[in-house]
């Protein structure tokens, strides 16, 4: 047997891969593969665990949109008590179609447009994170304009080593991420100078994923002297968001970031702060709440490997391509053998695959394979490329089933298209 990845509401019984108590195989049957399936009690049960750690600051969560931006999702852990962090206009309309109040909603990144902005301060959001002077410049202007409050909240770089791949690392210096620390005050002043804006609090994200409590540590460390100054200048400054990027385990061998040890680390820095402290966790409630579900296609062998070829690639899970991230994928039936090769797509590229020189299940034409953790920055990070149709995504909870979005059809990809007039027949 491979050693694998034990994700409780994705067991095995009888040998067969079930998603809470409905097998997978019978998912796949009647909706088609791929396809995304997500589990409702996974993303309650990290919610919960997350919050449950933390109870001693009684945290505000933000859930970051962008690893999982499915209404469903969305609602689904607003129901448990979750805000939003949200990093583009499109972002904001979806958490506020979910049902988000605009209260208990953030708004990150570092390109916002004016439309953006004049969309969030229309919908008074609770704050922006604010990544740049020009950027709190065009909020001030744009609340003045509409007679609105920009509340923000300024994304302090502490220029910390999150240990993670150099595309998601984000709080280092070399990032276009955040203000530096020795740059931040003059930002706050300038803030404070300017008509339609109100300082709300401080706000970093390091990266992701981060498997040890050592960077929020060493993060904060440098930003609380920075808070307390804030603190005692700026009556409205109450909120330190100290953003995302808690890791989870991707292989049997890692163990992810535990909510209490995290916990445990960080009480002692923030302790006497008196600020509401926030989180904006997407991955940890979202990344082992969903599987991608794929049909073999054929079993390749050429002079030097073996190829397990199946109908989903890299256009619905790019992580494997882009970060050479690592996935568990088991089979939806239990084998015996294993054999060593490559899982890889469709897709007429080199770097379509899945999995690369690993162990994997001896699997046959027409057998189903699950690809593990493929919540966090699955469906979201999907495309059209190669004219493949985006997967239908399906949420389980115990076993209630339903379609959350459904698959695309030939026609949904061509919307919009048209072919001039001037075109030859
Ligand atoms: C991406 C992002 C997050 C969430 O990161 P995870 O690793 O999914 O937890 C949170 N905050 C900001 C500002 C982000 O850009």
């Amino acid at each position: 047997m491979l050693s694998s990845l034990h994700i409780q509401e994705f067991p095995y019984q009888n040998g067969e891969l079930y998603a809470e108590d409905v097998p997978v195989r019978a998912l796949a049957e009647q909706y088609g593969t791929p396809l995304y399936l997500y589990s409702r009690s996974h993303l309650r049960r990290q919610y919960h665990a997350l919050v449950s750690a933390l109870r001693a600051i009684n945290p505000e969560i933000f859930f970051a949109v962008k690893s999982n931006s499915n209404l469903a999702v969305i609602r689904a852990l607003a129901d448990e008590g979750a805000g939003a962090d949200v990093v583009s206009g499109g972002e904001l309309f979806r958490a506020r179609r979910a049902g988000v109040e605009a209260s208990r909603i953030v708004f990150a990144g570092v390109g916002k447009t004016e439309e953006e902005i004049d969309y969030a301060l229309r919908e008074n959001i609770r704050f922006f994170t604010v990544e740049s002077e020009p950027e709190l410049e065009r909020i001030s202007q744009r609340a003045e304009a509409l007679g609105a409050v920009g509340r923000i909240a300024v994304r302090v770089n502490p220029d910390v080593d999150p240990n993670t791949h150099r595309y998601t690392m984000t709080g280092k210096a070399e990032n276009k991420f955040g203000v530096d620390v020795d740059r931040a005050v003059k930002a706050y002043e300038r803030a404070d100078r300017l008509p339609a804006i109100e300082i709300a609090g401080l706000h970093m994200h390091l990266g992701s994923p981060i498997m040890t409590p050592q960077p929020y540590v060493e993060a904060l460390e440098k930003v609380r002297p920075l808070c307390e100054e804030l603190k005692g200048r700026y009556e409205t400054f109450r909120h330190l968001d100290i953003g995302g990027g808690m890791g989870i385990p991707y292989r049997p061998d890692e163990q992810g970031l535990n909510p209490r040890d995290l916990a445990m680390a960080i009480f002692p820095v923030l302790n006497g702060l008196d600020l509401a402290v926030a989180l904006e966790p997407g991955r940890f409630l979202t990344g082992h709440a969903g599987i991608l579900v794929a049909r073999v296609q054929y079993v390749k062998e050429n002079s030097l490997k073996k190829f397990i070829i199946v109908d989903a690639g890299m256009n619905d899970l790019i992580r494997p391509a882009l970060y050479e991230a690592h996935h568990e994928i088991v089979p939806v039936r239990e084998t015996g053998g294993t054999l060593f090769g490559d899982v890889v797509g469709p897709v007429c590229e080199s770097g379509d695959f899945l999995a690369v020189d690993r162990d994997l299940p001896a699997v046959e034409q027409g057998d189903l394979l699950a690809v593990m953790g493929a919540g966090a920055y699955g469906f979201v990070m999907s495309s059209n490329y190669n004219s493949r149709a985006r997967a239908a995504e399906i949420m389980v909870d115990g076993s209630e089933v339903r379609v959350v979005r459904e698959r695309e059809t030939p026609e949904d990809m061509i919307r919009g298209e048209s072919i001039p007039e001037w075109t030859k027949r």
